[in-house]
């Protein structure tokens, strides 16, 4: 979409702001734009091309696609995000939030060139009040769990990664380990403070504003910033991480597995505990391609771990390692990110990462699981290119449905979030080493995961996970694979809240 139809219009209503085009690298005199001058005039001191910390303050998580904002700015509050949507509004400059920055295609920064980036990173106001949570969208995952864990032994199910920013994550979905027994992240908010491409600021909840609310749960990035999550916790509980490791599968036996493990976590009679969270790691490993089964047995012992997981080993085999520790929840937490010490969960005391990568992902339905056809397809893959590749690639499956997973039991339309008849998520991600294969080559290396899936069965439409969004989509493809049954209503929806697009990336509605 770089040089697309979207792209001409942004460009051409900045030129036009400017009066004459004159390229943002040139921007020196900031007199020049009206649209600079409102946002000074809002006290909201941009950071443009030329100053000294645009370098970094533009820079992505994915390194890959390093898109330039017109400006970037950093709000104190939701007056502050008011006025720059509004600026934004009123000069033709598209508009989009940046929480975390973790958005594996850069939309924070646009997704294309010319945008204004509002930086939420001043809104880091955490508190809580009996249950209930009121967190400030510059929040990262990272800081939220600790201050939840340091203030009560509180907790909710997120996603594993502590530089992850609650807007993207919780506005789009948020699936956690925890997710079987209390919902995606999204699932878990109760209200939300959020400004409207008017400029107006809202509360959205299921009793006020609950299109909007209904909308911003599953497609946030499109319906307004978010400004503050207000959010249900719930007791942090002590777990036991388990892991089985095969690192002496080939193709068939690791297709075998993954059979194995839908079929004991689809099972409809001996129902799968929803206080397991349940994963398959594939990646290429030293030595050859590692198959491991691991996860998190939340409020139970040693014991328990070992007879549930019995039935499957039997099927599995005999593992080349077993990891077993149990650990409190913020010791959970820190396992699930990798990293040794709380104080790594503190993203103010840690620079953030960055990585030059391409990620895609597949959905895998209940009512359809993976066909023998398929995993063999997609494990001939793994076990053949993947082992004679360069790009630095991993896979993770995350079960989401099974037993009475509380993801997938409130039903097809509970948010715009748009798969609760996931049985699966598989989510493929490669760094492309730099210098020794072109961006072409790896995304199509990573694609031919998916494909393989796809070839194996033809027949079925897979749906995607909108967080692990896919940055060679279209639109209209887009749509198709993240809200297949809501697009028209978000679609209206987007009518309704935003009808000039101002709020607007390239995948956008
Ligand atoms: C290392 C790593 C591990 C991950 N692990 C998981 C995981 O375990 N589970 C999982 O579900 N996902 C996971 N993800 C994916 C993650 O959920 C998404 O990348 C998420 O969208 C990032 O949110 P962000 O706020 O950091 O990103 P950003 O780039 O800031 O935002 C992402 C999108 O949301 C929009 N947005 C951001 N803030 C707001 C707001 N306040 N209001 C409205 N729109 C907003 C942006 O404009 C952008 O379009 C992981 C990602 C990484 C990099």
């Amino acid at each position: 979409m770089r040089g697309g139809l979207r792209s001409f219009i942004v460009l051409s209503a900045v030129s036009s702001a400017f009066g004459a085009w004159i390229p943002y690298s040139q921007i020196k005199n900031r007199g020049e734009s009206a649209f600079l001058n409102c946002l000074e005039s809002a006290n909201l001191d941009p950071v443009v091309q030329g100053d000294s910390d645009y370098a970094t303050d533009s820079s992505p998580f994915n390194l890959r696609l390093q898109w330039k904002p017109v400006a970037l700015v950093y709000p104190e509050d939701a007056n502050g995000v008011s006025a720059a949507v509004q600026c934004g509004a009123e000069n033709g400059v598209n508009v989009n939030a940046r929480s975390g920055g973790h958005s594996y295609a850069a939309f924070a920064l646009g997704g294309e060139d010319g945008h204004l980036t509002v930086s939420l990173d001043k809104l880091r106001h955490l508190s809580l009040s009996g249950d209930t949570a009121t967190i400030g969208s510059g929040n990262k995952l990272g800081d939220i769990a600790l201050y939840l864990w340091e203030n009560g032994k509180r907790a909710m199910a997120h996603g594993t990664c502590p530089e992850v920013g609650i807007g993207g994550h919780a506005g789009q979905g948020g699936f956690g380990l925890a997710s079987r027994s209390w919902g995606l992240l999204a699932d878990q908010v109760q209200s939300l403070e959020i400004v409207t491409a008017d400029g107006q600021i809202r509360t959205a909840s299921p009793t006020e504003n609950p299109d909007l609310f209904w909308a911003a749960t599953g497609a946030g990035a499109s319906f307004g910033i978010i400004t503050s999550f207000t959010t249900v916790t719930h007791a942090a509980l002590d777990s036991i991480a388990f892991a089985y490791t095969f690192a002496n599968y080939g193709a068939k036996e690791a297709s075998n597995g993954l059979q194995a493990w839908q079929t004991f976590a689809n099972d409809a009679v001996n129902k799968l505990d929803t206080a397991v969270g349940l994963q398959i790691h594939i990646d290429p490993g030293d030595t050859g391609v590692v198959f491991s089964v691991s996860g998190v047995y939340y409020g139970v012992n040693e014991a328990k771990v070992n007879s549930t997981f019995a039935p499957l080993l039997k099927k599995l085999g005999t593992p080349s390692d077993i990891f077993l520790q149990k650990q409190d929840w913020i010791t959970s937490v820190l396992y699930l990110a990798g990293v040794d010490s709380i104080s790594q969960l503190n993203t103010t005391l840690t620079p953030d990462t960055h990585d030059y990568f391409y990620a895609t992902s597949t959905f895998v339905s209940a009512k359809e699981p993976m066909t023998q056809t398929a995993s063999d397809a997609l494990f001939e893959y793994f076990y053949g290119p993947g082992s004679d590749t360069s790009v630095e690639w991993f896979a993770i499956f995350d079960l989401y449905g099974g037993g009475d997973s509380a993801v997938t039991k409130v039903g097809p339309d509970h948010n715009a979030f748009n798969a609760r008849d996931a049985l699966y998520s598989i989510q493929y991600y490669g760094t492309i080493p730099n210098g020794t294969v072109s961006d072409a080559d790896g995304i199509a290396f990573i694609q031919g995961m998916k494909k393989a899936i796809e070839s194996g069965m033809p027949s079925t439409q897979f749906k995607e996970y909108v967080n692990y969004i896919d940055s060679t989509y279209s639109a209209e493809e887009a749509h198709k694979r993240y809200y297949p049954t809501h697009t028209a209503n978000l679609t209206s929806l987007k009518d309704k809240y935003d009808p000039n697009r101002v709020i607007h990336f390239p995948q956008d509605f």
